[in-house]
């Protein structure tokens, strides 16, 4: 790879994807043991000499953790169920002496998380809310990633056809992210709390599925009137930004999904959406994306127009919107941030990753370089600083700040 100092992250990352883990095709596993890839980079320009063995650290556990999000993501249901997903995250931990809180099944219910419940208790497998914890001693603030971790959307009731199902096993592709992200920002030490939030659950089909009118407590406290079993991200991701927010304390809380079709209309293949309450957030997303190579653009944030969307007469709100004509990439990020309140002083970031998630047969692992990258600066590493976004609020024009009551400072 020839490229110049500050392109090194991305160009790592992107040569990442094209060395994939998962495959079944009959012998190649025997053939994978053996395959070794060596890659050299050649700087050229400005900052242009050896590449220091740090940078080279940091490239491994960045591309490591591209590569185990791509591969979960690209694991059919057979194999990536729920406790296999769990087995993920186990090893993740025990790797980082890290002990996961698991809070699964009748607990759900008992606990009152009726959107992750709801939405996996008619599967084989059973829902679970799982959380790895990282709590350094100095850190300044708190941070939760909240993964989506669908490990496959039938639709539920209102059921996928036979030409919209196929592919559903990448639905889990927000937590499977943030897996690798955690894995990675971890091992190059992170001085903040850092918190994953793992929303697993498969939206299954039986006696005990969630039906259309049934309505659902969620763990905010909201009751939710289920209008779409299909729309089932946002109520699981809803309970995840709820726990953050109540029991982890956040102050920055950033949900990654595969969450609406709508998305790859708005923003198309290659761009994930951004929907956030926070202006200079929202700046510092698509710079990190320009600079890790997982692009990124604004959706429209504007709650007091679009929420009446999900009105309902006889709870809180449905789940699914009244018009699909109406920006339903930002009504869906709006239902999960509804949850913890729009006048909630904290940063709330939604990245809806449902088109870059893959690209064609195969998991790209989006959203794993940007978010080492969009919180670079909570490491004291050299290659994550260089990528990460501060200094973006320049970039924010004069008028945009003005809706920005959020002071939070970008880590
Ligand atoms: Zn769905």
């Amino acid at each position: 790879m020839v490229c110049e100092q500050p392109e090194v992250f991305a160009s790592a990352c992107a040569l990442a994807r094209a060395f994939p883990l998962f495959t079944h095709r009959s012998g190649a596993s025997r053939r994978l043991e053996k395959k070794t890839v060596t890659v050299e980079f050649f700087l050229v320009g400005q900052d242009n000499g050896p590449v220091e063995v740090s940078t080279l650290q940091c490239l491994a556990n960045a591309t490591d953790g591209v590569r185990l999000a791509a591969r979960i993501v690209d694991t059919p249901c057979n194999e990536m169920n729920t406790d296999t997903f769990l087995e993920e995250i186990n090893r993740v931990g025990k790797e980082l002496g890290i002990i996961p809180t698991v809070i699964r099944d009748e607990e759900l219910k008992t606990r009152g998380f009726g959107g992750i419940y709801g939405v996996g208790k008619a599967a084989l497998h059973p829902p679970a809310l799982a959380i790895l914890s990282h709590t350094p001693d100095g850190a300044t603030q708190t941070i939760a990633w909240v993964g989506k971790g669908i490990v496959y959307d039938t639709g539920g009731l209102s059921i996928k056809g036979k030409t919209t199902m196929p592919g559903m096993k990448r639905d889990c592709g927000g937590a499977a992210a943030v897996l690798g992200a955690f894995r990675a920002a971890i091992k190059q030490g992170f001085k903040d709390n850092l918190h994953a939030v793992f929303c697993l659950a498969e939206n299954s089909v039986g006696p005990n599925a969630t039906r259309p009118d049934d309505i659902h407590l969620l763990y905010s406290g909201k009751t939710v009137e289920i209008n779409n079993t299909d729309a089932e991200g946002r109520l699981v991701l809803a309970d995840g930004v709820s726990y953050a927010c109540k029991d982890l304390g956040a102050d920055i809380i950033l949900d990654m999904a595969t969450l609406t079709g709508a998305q790859g209309i708005a923003t198309g293949k290659y761009h994930a959406a951004v929907l956030t309450n926070s202006a200079e957030w929202e700046a510092a997303c698509v710079k990190a994306g320009r600079k890790c190579g997982d692009l990124v653009h604004p959706l429209v944030y504007c709650p007091e127009l679009h929420f009446s969307e999900f009105t309902s007469a006889v709870a809180d709100m449905k789940n699914s919107v009244a018009d699909r004509d109406n920006s339903p990439s930002s009504c869906a990020g709006l239902f999960i941030a509804s949850h913890i309140g729009f006048d909630w002083p904290g940063v709330w970031v939604h990245l809806d990753i449902a088109a870059p998630v893959h690209a064609g047969e195969r998991a790209t692992g989006f959203g794993v370089a940007l978010l080492l990258a969009l919180f670079g600066r909570a490491s004291e590493d050299p290659l994550l600083n260089l990528v990460s976004p501060l200094g973006c609020e320049v970039d924010v024009e004069d008028g945009d700040v003005g809706r920005d009551s959020k002071r939070r400072r970008l880590v």
